[in-house]
């Protein structure tokens, strides 16, 4: 059995936890307790391949940007932002330096396939602060992925996300 390491990573109320609980259990918890680190687990088959999936949410109220231990614990990272709050924009910015940073040589092919820029709470978009195109072109400078998506409504894009994370991590 195959098993993948994936970190959910932004800033705090980004909606980190959201989009974790989404994907795993096709529910949108509004509230969410999110001020304690966990690792949820979950099997799934993709592919014709059994998974044994670990992902990593960090606690939100943390200050520091990303711990040299969990940059070598993830296969795949997905960086989180809100598209109603520039400051989650620029705190996503600085993750992808890091991984960037850390992972120059050897890994640089994981960096440019199993990184996931996503812009969240698209729903809010009335409230935007930061442009579909800022997005886009963060992850082109990063050689990263991108998307925009609402983990409030959009179930079927959130599983797509996570799924193309998992697909790059495991042909890697
Ligand atoms: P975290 O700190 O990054 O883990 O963020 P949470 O997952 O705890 O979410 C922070 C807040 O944003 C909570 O009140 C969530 O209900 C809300 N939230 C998360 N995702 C969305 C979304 O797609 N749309 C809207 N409108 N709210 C969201």
């Amino acid at each position: 059995m195959a098993e993948v390491k994936l970190a959910v990573l932004g800033g705090g109320g980004a909606g980190k936890s959201a989009l974790a609980v989404r994907f795993l259990t096709r529910r949108f918890i509004g509230e969410y307790a999110s001020n304690a680190e966990c690792i949820y687990t979950k099997h799934l088959c993709l592919d014709g391949r059994q998974i044994h999936l670990e992902i990593y949410d960090p606690c939100s109220q943390r200050g520091k940007l990303l711990l040299t231990d969990e940059l070598h614990w993830a296969d795949g990272f997905i960086i989180v932002y809100d598209i109603s709050d520039r400051a989650s924009f620029a705190f996503a910015k600085a993750l992808l330096y890091r991984i960037r940073e850390s992972h120059v040589g050897a890994c640089k092919k994981m960096v440019e396939s199993a990184v996931f820029l996503v812009g969240n709470k698209q729903d809010l978009c009335h409230m935007r602060e930061v442009g579909w195109d800022e997005g886009q072109k963060l992850a082109v400078d990063n050689k990263c992925q991108f998307c925009e998506l609402s983990a409030a409504e959009h179930y079927q894009e959130v599983a797509a996300m996570f799924m193309k994370v998992l697909r790059n991590v495991i042909s890697n």
